[in-house]
């Protein structure tokens, strides 16, 4: 119903209390029907199958059933359907056991018709029964007795019994569908009307009070009933539009899945469930789990990221990708219980929202089931595959007050468990350096992100050889509302424990790339550079942003280069990371930064679309006054130019440094010396004098 991860078809265990209740209302209806049907008499079935109206009735009946009303929010038929107007209406005119028989009906062939299992399919039919049995009662003790052979026409003044039987259908409609939606999704029953209460009211309203008009059309003509139908019709096409847009609006849609958005709102949904249950209670503190109370309640966020889908998408293609994500959608899904909800958060990136959890280990083996789930060999296009995935896990109210957090330590959490290779981790604060007054930084900086106060600064790097440009290193600033223009030093270190960071990455290439194309129109082809960090060699989608980005720029790949420092791509993990061997099929520079303060294995540099080492500033600004550093920079100099790489000194402050440089051979520099990192404005005014004076040949 509300569940977009819906399961409801599924045969409910023998002997739980969905199921009991479902075998109960059964029984009840096929009773009523029996009842109702054994009060036809030999002229009744006659009037019956001779009336041609009671066809039309029935087609009609069957028609609106399979096209249910949808609500907002949901693909499910939530008991109201146009078929209540012309089963009502026959109700009224012609009596219980004729609307029950083609309400009946109606509901058996479109359960068929949509593959339904037997059960809903007898519980459906049951529902309506019940309902309209209940709307019969009314009728009688208001002294209305139709029938086949005695059809009732209402009159003005019996609008009160027909609005109070109405109102009966409806109440026993929505709370025999209510009940067994509270029984599948394990809520309260109050709460599984509330959710859409207010809607089906409306509809209802609508739905039911067209009925006795239609008697009275019908009666004088069948010919009529054709014609109540095209408000609905029209209706119906209206309503069906905007909720495929609502829908779109809250799916992916690849995979059907719900999206980061609607994963917003179920998870604030669900920590509010929590709140008001009183969460896990003192039991947190004591360390002792207080017996199957009520009070021992968590919600549970899942961060599962698939391990090297990349490899995938790119060996075998997008289409085959794009099916192994549905494939993983499905798996997923059928994997947790219903109530809990699988969103795509993009990429090959999932979310699964447990609304309860009882704790950590019990979040652990959910887990440990969608990894199982997952690892089942897939066969595709004639190839086996093995999918694995890391799942972070983060519970409230332990780890997180509030759904961005949550997301954020699911996040720490994954990036643990794909660092250990241990599968799943549980979020811990002894892994995650963040403090609340980091905390408070990073709110504020996922803010800053939304409203664009990020911006980037360009400093050149210029070559020692000729004086040319080499290329403009992108440098992010944060002009904050009151603290002025922030350095990265001050927000990137926090930034990169967290989710935060791919944002900012993006944000970042999107903007590079804009300012690159704009430069590319003046004829200032300049390569722009980019810095990455370690945390971005994990995310996959990266490679996707700069590779759209460029095409619809139309910019070549050597346009953009990306500066990765050298202790990360030196790290195994990153280096055999999927966006690394990515950026290096899409042609992407790659520049090694702050060269010197790891150590790099010199044969896997080879194997790498590295142009460009950056010599670390700590060494360049003391070459004029330390031996030692003047002849590590030499070697390192002498080093990029045997691998026949570019090599880049990094903070050259003053000309004696710079002409230092350049008797050791070094390429280029960057620095003060040459340029402070200016703004988009000043760095474009800069290279527009620069170019005009020594116009460069396009890169
Ligand atoms: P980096 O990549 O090594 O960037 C060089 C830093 O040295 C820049 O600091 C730059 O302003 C500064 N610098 C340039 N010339 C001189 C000089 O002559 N003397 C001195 N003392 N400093 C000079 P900034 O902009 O504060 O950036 C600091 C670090 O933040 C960068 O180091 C880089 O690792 C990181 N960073 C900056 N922007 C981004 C970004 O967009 N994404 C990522 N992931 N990291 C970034
Ligand atoms: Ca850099
Ligand atoms: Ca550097």
């Amino acid at each position: 119903m509300k569940d977009p991860n819906n399961t409801r078809n599924t045969v409910p265990r023998r002997g739980s209390p969905l199921w009991t209740y479902f075998v109960v209302t059964t029984l009840a209806g096929i009773a009523a029907c029996v009842a109702a049907l054994a009060t036809l008499t030999g002229a009744d079935v006659d009037a019956l199958v001779g009336n041609p109206l009671f066809w039309i009735l029935g087609c009609f009946i069957i028609f609106g059933e399979l096209r249910p009303i949808i609500t907002p929010g949901s693909t499910e038929n939530n008991g109201a359907t146009t078929s209540t107007t012309f089963s009502f209406a026959a109700l009224l005119y012609a009596g219980l056991p004729i609307a029950a028989l083609l309400q009946a009906v109606a509901a058996t062939t479109c359960g068929v018709l949509r593959g339904r299992s037997p059960h809903r399919i007898a519980f459906n039919a049951a529902q309506y029964t019940l309902s309209l049995g209940a709307a019969h009662l009314v009728l009688v003790l208001f002294g209305v007795q139709a029938g086949p052979t005695s059809l009732w026409v209402p009159q003005g003044s019996d609008l009160p019994a027909i609005a109070l039987a109405g109102a009966v259908y409806f109440a026993g409609n929505v709370t025999l569908v209510g009940t067994a939606v509270a029984l599948h999704e394990r809520v309260p029953l109050l709460k599984a009307l509330r959710w859409d209460l207010g809607y089906q009211v409306l509809v209802h309203l609508a739905l039911l009070g067209l009925a006795p008009l239609m008697v009275v059309a019908m009666h004088r003509s069948a010919a009529f009933v054709p014609l109540i139908v095209l408000p609905f019709i029209a209706v119906y096409l209206n309503a069906s539009v905007s909720v495929r847009r609502e829908h779109q609006a809250l799916h992916d849609g690849l995979t059907g899945l719900p999206n980061r958005k609607l994963l917003i709102v179920r998870t604030e949904q669900a920590l509010a469930d929590v709140r008001a249950a009183g969460g896990p209670g003192p039991s947190l503190l004591t360390g002792r789990r207080r017996q199957g109370t009520e009070q021992d309640r968590r919600a549970g966020l899942f961060l599962l990221d698939l391990d090297r889908f990349k490899e995938v998408n790119d060996t075998l293609g997008h289409a085959t990708g794009d099916r192994l994500l549905q494939l993983v959608a499905h798996r997923l899904t059928h994997s947790v219980r219903p109530g809990d909800l699988v969103a795509r958060l993009g990429g090959d990136e999932f979310a699964v929202l447990l609304p309860t959890v009882r704790d950590a280990a019990a979040a652990r083996e959910v887990a440990a089931r969608l990894r199982a789930a997952l690892s089942e060999p897939v066969r595709m296009d004639g190839m086996s595959f093995d999918l694995e995935a890391s799942v972070g896990i983060a519970l409230f109210p332990d780890h997180a007050p509030d759904f961005e957090l949550l997301l954020q330590r699911a996040d720490v959490a994954m990036y643990n468990a794909k660092g250990s290779r241990s599968g799943v981790e549980v979020y811990s604060p002894a892994n995650d350096r963040n403090s609340p007054a980091r905390l408070t930084m990073l709110g504020d900086l996922r803010r800053a992100v939304d409203r664009g106060e990020l911006e980037l600064y360009y400093q050149p790097k210029v070559s020692l050889h000729d004086g040319q440009l080499v290329g403009m290193e992108a440098l992010v600033r944060w002009r904050h509302p009151d603290q002025g223009v922030l350095e990265p030093d001050h927000f990137l270190p926090v930034a990169e424990q967290t989710y935060l960071m791919r944002s900012i990455t993006r944000h970042v290439v999107e903007a590079a790339l804009a300012q690159a194309a704009d430069w590319w129109r003046e004829d200032l082809t300049v390569q722009v550079a980019v810095n990455a960090s370690g945390r971005d060699l994990l995310d996959t989608g990266l490679t996707e942003t700069i590779e759209n980005g460029l095409l619809r720029r139309g910019l070549p790949a050597a346009a953009l280069q990306l500066e990765i420092t050298e202790r990360i791509l030196m790290n195994e993990a990153a280096y055999a990371s999927d966006t690394v061997t990515a950026l290096a099929a899409l042609g992407i520079p790659l520049s090694l930064d702050d060269f010197g303060t790891g150590y790099s294995s010199l044969v896997r540099l080879k194997r790498m679309p590295v142009e460009e080492i950056k010599i670390d500033a700590s060494f360049v600004t003391r070459i004029t006054t330390s031996a030692d550093d003047a002849v590590i920079v030499r070697s390192i100099v002498d080093l990029v130019r045997t691998l026949g790489l570019r090599s880049v000194a990094e903070g050259v402050e003053d000309p004696q440094t710079a002409v230092a440089l350049r008797e050791m051979g070094c390429d280029a520099a960057q620095g003060w010396h040459f340029g402070r990192p200016m703004d988009a404005a000043t760095a474009t005014d800069w290279l527009r004098r620069r170019m005009q004076r020594a116009p460069e040949p396009a890169a």
